[in-house]
């Protein structure tokens, strides 16, 4: 018996000037990009209101901004979404990804 064949598919990461918020996006994906880097960037607005929603991964150094480390799963990916979506950091609101085929979603 023959199968179809599945090509593997292929996402870019892409940082957009302005921030996408639309639910709907990224049906299908099981929240990739919410576990394959090390860090998310954050402001100290965002340091203290991620802090008061319960972060325990948090991390600041004398230089640089502070971060949400996400090493291995955020801690706030619930499932294949992000549990606090309205509340998500500017730079996961900043961030979509493409396919080789041209298909765009934002986590
Ligand atoms: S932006 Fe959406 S589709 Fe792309 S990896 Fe993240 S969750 Fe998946
Ligand atoms: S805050 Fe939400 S969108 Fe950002 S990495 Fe965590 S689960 Fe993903």
């Amino acid at each position: 018996m023959l199968f179809p064949r599945r090509e593997k598919e292929v996402r870019h990461g892409i940082l957009l000037e302005n921030p996408v918020d639309d639910p709907a996006c990224c049906r299908g994906c099981d929240g990739i990009c919410c576990r394959s880097f090390p860090s998310v960037e954050l402001t100290w607005e965002e340091y203290e209101q991620l802090q008061a929603l319960g972060a325990t991964r948090l991390e600041f150094a004398l230089y640089g901004p502070p971060r949400l480390m996400i090493e291995n799963g955020c801690e706030f990916q619930v499932g294949s979404r992000c549990g606090i979506y309205l509340h998500r950091p500017a730079i996961c609101r900043h961030f979509i990804c493409r396919t080789d085929g041209g298909g765009a979603s934002s986590a």
